[in-house]
């Protein structure tokens, strides 16, 4: 109904404007009580803590399906898979960070590498990942898109034009990081290749 046709014929308020009580069905939570209507698995959701793992059956967390060793299980089986189906490259030439799944962390070399795991007792993976050099690159057509977007402007990026010293600027900045090697980037995982680790 338009705002207008309600306008034109209101519903007051009266005393006996009921059906009269009416008896709801539905689910509620046996710890707590709390009503959830027709929505079944929330209130059976709503009071436990743990649920079975979906895997072995074990009790975990309930915001988990599957219990911590079976996550850990099945994290290193992608890891493993990950590592058989990357390229073995040589050290040789390499001047990439090395990355590690399993840490999550970037190195700077296979060395930096065996010494955090010295320090923290952990035993080397057999092979680690390489990564590839990522520079970055600043889109001012994409800049002028946002800008536009945010403004609810309708051709901004056609009619609107940054100022020269700004595209200058950019395209200085675009330029340095084609040809600086380390800082103007960042080192991106490779899957595709990985390293033997040495010890
Ligand atoms: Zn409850
Ligand atoms: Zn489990």
């Amino acid at each position: 109904m338009s705002e207008s046709k309600k306008n034109e014929d209101p519903k007051v308020y009266e005393e006996n404007a009921v059906f009269g009580e009416i008896t709801l069905k539905g689910w509620g939570c046996k710890t707590c009580n709390t009503f959830y209507g027709d929505d079944k698995s929330v209130a059976q959701y709503c009071c436990c803590t743990h649920r079975k793992c979906n895997e072995c059956g074990e009790l975990t967390e309930k915001t988990y399906l599957i219990c911590r060793k079976c996550r850990d299980k099945k994290e290193a089986e992608k890891l493993q898979a990950r590592l058989d189906k990357a390229k073995e490259i040589s050290q040789v030439g390499y001047e990439n960070m090395i990355y590690s799944e399993s840490h999550n962390a970037c190195y700077h070399d296979i060395d930096s590498y065996l010494t955090r795991c010295e320090n923290d007792d952990v035993d080397p993976e057999e092979f680690v990942f390489a990564t590839t050099f990522k520079r970055f690159h600043i889109d001012l057509a994409d800049i002028k898109e946002r800008v536009g977007e945010e403004h609810e402007i309708e051709d901004f990026s056609m009619t609107f034009d940054f100022p020269e010293h700004l595209v200058k600027a950019i395209k200085q900045f675009n330029r340095d990081a084609m040809v600086q090697k380390k800082n103007l980037g960042s080192f991106q995982c490779d899957y595709t290749r990985k390293l033997k680790v040495e010890v």
